[in-house]
């Protein structure tokens, strides 16, 4: 299979690399200078960016797979979870930042429409949830031009935000991201706070938000029923990680950013630790919640 991973440019054996061969490849992506701004909007002490990643029926799509079963799981994400978290934000005041495929914005375009409507933002995330690290850099580059077009027709909105289906990059991605001039990249994890991607040890000027999986529900909740791995964590332990996550981010005034899936936080069980960790989150003074767009622009502009 033809492929798009940094490493591929490299050959023989890793131990037998010079530094002309692993330089490059540390260097292709690189987290540069920090854009923690020295306070947050309206003075604020903290700033909070929640993104849901919509995958939905794209969870099985992107393997190829037609299970009806493993679909109407993707289905409860759009019918059941979206509507929960639509009715939680705009009860709290907040809004969110939700990464969608083009193929979830097509099989539910209503949603993102109403997702848009009420400040929402929509980022790119894939076309179907492809694994865009393996893809060749022809392929992967038409489909996220695809994929900002579909969201931007569906959403009124023009993305300005990407967050690769598989948290990775390849090759060529940061390469795509300045040729679309997005402002922002969240898939990486350089970092607790934001900071400007390096592309070959040269600034770039695209923001990466960066993620990290103790911030992910996936992680705690996700449950393949073939594998052996069951990480099935109760809601209240998950609760307290990600509190404990906040708290950090409150001493040291920084970024909290916090990736959820609505197929898996939707759930009756957990969308209280959802509510009761905005009401915490909110018991505070001084915490911005924002989109990752707003985020973004933000630490441009002040740093
Ligand atoms: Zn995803």
């Amino acid at each position: 299979m033809s492929s798009n991973l940094v490493k591929s440019e490299s050959v023989g054996e890793p131990w037998q690399w010079s530094k002309k061969q692993w330089g490059p490849i540390v260097h292709k992506v690189r987290a540069g200078r920090s854009l923690k701004p020295t306070g947050w909007k309206d003075g604020a002490s903290v700033a909070v960016a929640l993104s849901f990643d919509s995958d939905h029926e794209t969870s099985t799509l992107r393997w190829g797979e037609s299970s009806p079963g493993k679909l109407s799981q993707g289905q409860y994400g759009g019918r059941v979870a979206i509507p929960r978290i639509r009715k939680l934000l705009s009860k709290y005041d907040i809004r969110a930042t939700f990464f969608v495929p083009a193929v979830v914005a097509e099989i539910h375009p209503d949603e993102q429409r109403e997702l848009a409507s009420e400040g929402n933002e929509i980022g790119m995330h894939g076309w179907i949830h492809e694994l865009n690290s393996k893809l060749t850099a022809e392929n992967e580059r038409d489909l996220m031009m695809r994929a900002r077009d579909t969201l931007e027709g569906i959403s009124g909105q023009r993305p300005v935000g990407l967050r690769t289906p598989s948290w990775d990059f390849s090759a060529s991605t940061l390469t795509i991201c300045r040729e679309m001039g997005l402002l922002y990249d969240s898939s990486l994890m350089g970092d607790d706070e934001p900071y400007e991607l390096l592309e070959d040890g040269e600034p770039t000027g695209v923001v990466e938000l960066p993620v990290e999986w103790i911030r992910d529900d996936a992680v705690y909740f996700n449950m393949d029923r073939f594998s052996a791995l069951r990480p099935y964590t109760a809601p209240s332990s998950v609760l307290e990680i990600f509190m404990a996550e906040f708290d950090g981010a409150v001493e040291e005034r920084g970024l909290f950013l916090l990736t959820m899936h609505p197929h898996l936080i939707g759930h009756r069980s957990r969308i209280r630790i959802l509510e009761e960790l905005i009401q915490y989150m909110r018991s505070h003074t001084g915490v911005w919640f924002a989109t990752h767009a707003e985020i973004a622009a933000y630490c441009k502009e002040n740093t």
